[in-house]
């Protein structure tokens, strides 16, 4: 499935409806250069959960929201119990999820977001595949 956006309210309320649907164990990855829109995204998914602030486990499900920008290694996300959360009742993502390719779960929903400056500076071509 692919949708285009051109301001950050709908990137954030495309999130807020992929959330309102997410089921119990989904993980979803981000993909995306900086500042194209995965935190906005991120925002509204967990806004979707019924998530307010950042109280993450008083949603319609726990969300685990993993940001692995500055990661130095996989071996880090053991450190942080990585695999109980994205194996757990949750709904989980990971923002940059490409610097963990070799650990993300069998099954997860890619999502990618990428720039086209030709068609403005706030367009956004989000493109969202199961795996
Ligand atoms: P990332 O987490 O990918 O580094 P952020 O979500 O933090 O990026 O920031 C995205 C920036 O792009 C915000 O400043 C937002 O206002 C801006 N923006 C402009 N157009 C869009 C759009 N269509 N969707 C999402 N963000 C947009
Ligand atoms: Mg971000």
């Amino acid at each position: 499935m692919v949708r285009e956006t051109v301001s950050e309210k709908e990137t954030y309320e495309l999130g807020f409806h992929i959330g309102q649907k997410a089921g119990a164990g989904q993980v979803y990855a981000l993909l995306g250069d900086l500042g194209v829109g995965k935190t906005v995204f991120t925002k509204g998914l967990a806004a979707g959960l019924g998530i307010q602030e950042q109280i993450y486990e008083e949603g319609r499900l726990p969300f685990y929201h993993f940001d692995v920008y500055r990661i130095g290694g996989v071996e880090e996300m053991d450190e942080i119990g990585y695999e109980d959360y994205i194996y757990g009742e949750g709904v989980s993502l990971i923002e940059w999820a490409d610097l963990i390719e070799d650990i993300l779960p069998p099954h997860y929903t890619e999502v990618r977001i990428e720039k086209d400056l030709e068609k403005g500076f706030d367009y956004r071509r989000i493109s969202i595949c199961e795996y």
